[in-house]
């Protein structure tokens, strides 16, 4: 099997994966261009969410079997089209459960106590104490929007960090102990924070707009780091502005990197740049399964 790894996987993976017979190329920094130019030589690709396999690429692959996403949503696969070809879509949904969990976990604290600002005020040479008062988190609200691997991940670590937690999700799935599922406006009205766990569909596209967030507690403070689209920014940019939401923390966004970054330009708003599952640990676990995918793949 020739495989073309198209965006960073763990060393080990390559050579797990050449160890065991496969024919592996890593071109980690291609261009959709070159992709296009080279990818009728392999049956088998690798992407993380850099590299879109669109149309026009499956179109050009003409020996491809098999693409697994390293990491949990397809949407930058057009998963219609690889199976029209019968083209077999995989991914590694599990592996970056936990740092993505940890890295929303970051963010409720950094929310909840301006770290990101006051280092960026000490730098600026000043001491401003009262600017940065903070409030804790034990006894408060946090409203988690879907349920699933990384909703369920967060939600365990804020109730044991002495949070409510209230969850929602449209299949609700098993009752645990640590979240109180209920319904999406009560949880709208009820949250401090909030943080979004849900994918990328049609019917999740900017279901966070403006009708959405005047149902939110006023001063809420939002957390994503699910999939940019959710949110819609111009609606998010304008209560931050009005005061409705008191604070962002962003880890995704609609488009990547932002086109429109009016909203980096506000002191309550913290980001980073799609790393949610950007950690050692989740990456050898994302490369682990990938490798062995492509190895048991028939
Ligand atoms: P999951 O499939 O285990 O959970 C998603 C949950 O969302 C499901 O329970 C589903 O029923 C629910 N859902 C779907 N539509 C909904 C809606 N309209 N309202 C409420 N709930 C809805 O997925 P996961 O592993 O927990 O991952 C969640 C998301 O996190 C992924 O879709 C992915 O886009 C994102 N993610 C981001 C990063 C990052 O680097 N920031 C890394 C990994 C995953």
């Amino acid at each position: 099997m020739k495989v073309l790894v198209c965006d960073p996987i763990s060393a080990t993976a390559v050579q797990t994966m050449r160890a065991r017979g496969l024919e592996v190329d890593v071109r980690d920094t291609i261009t959709a261009e070159e992709l296009l130019a080279e990818i009728p030589a392999y049956t088998a690709m690798v992407v993380r969410s850099r590299t879109k396999v669109t149309r026009a690429v499956l179109d050009a692959a003409s020996h491809l079997k098999v693409i697994v996403r390293g990491g949990v949503g397809v949407d930058n696969i057009d998963v219609a089209s690889a199976q029209a070809r019968e083209v077999r879509v995989m991914n590694t949904p599990a592996a970056s459960t936990d740092s993505v969990a940890e890295l929303t976990l970051a963010y409720l604290l950094a929310l909840a106590r301006p770290i990101v600002q006051a280092t960026l005020s000490l730098k600026a040479g000043k001491w401003e104490k009262k600017k940065f008062s903070g409030a804790e988190i034990q006894g408060k609200t946090l409203g988690v929007i879907g349920t699933g691997r990384i909703g369920r991940a967060i939600a365990r670590r804020a109730a044991a960090l002495g949070m409510r937690v209230l969850g929602y999700d449209v299949a609700p799935g098993e009752p645990a102990p640590y979240l109180t599922m209920t319904t999406l406006d009560e949880l709208l009205a009820q949250s401090d924070y909030l943080t979004l766990h849900i994918p990328l569909l049609e019917s999740t596209h900017h279901l966070v707009d403006a009708d959405l967030i005047a149902k939110m507690k006023d001063g809420v403070r939002l957390i994503h780091c699910g999939r940019g689209g959710v949110i819609d920014e111009d609606a998010l940019y304008d209560a931050l502005v009005s005061g409705k939401v008191a604070g962002a923390a962003l880890d995704v966004f609609e488009s990547e990197p932002p086109k429109d970054t009016r909203l980096f330009t506000l002191d309550q708003v913290i980001g980073s740049p799609h790393v949610g599952a950007s950690t050692k640990e989740a990456t050898a676990r994302i490369g682990d399964e990938v490798a062995e995918l492509l190895i048991n793949f028939e």
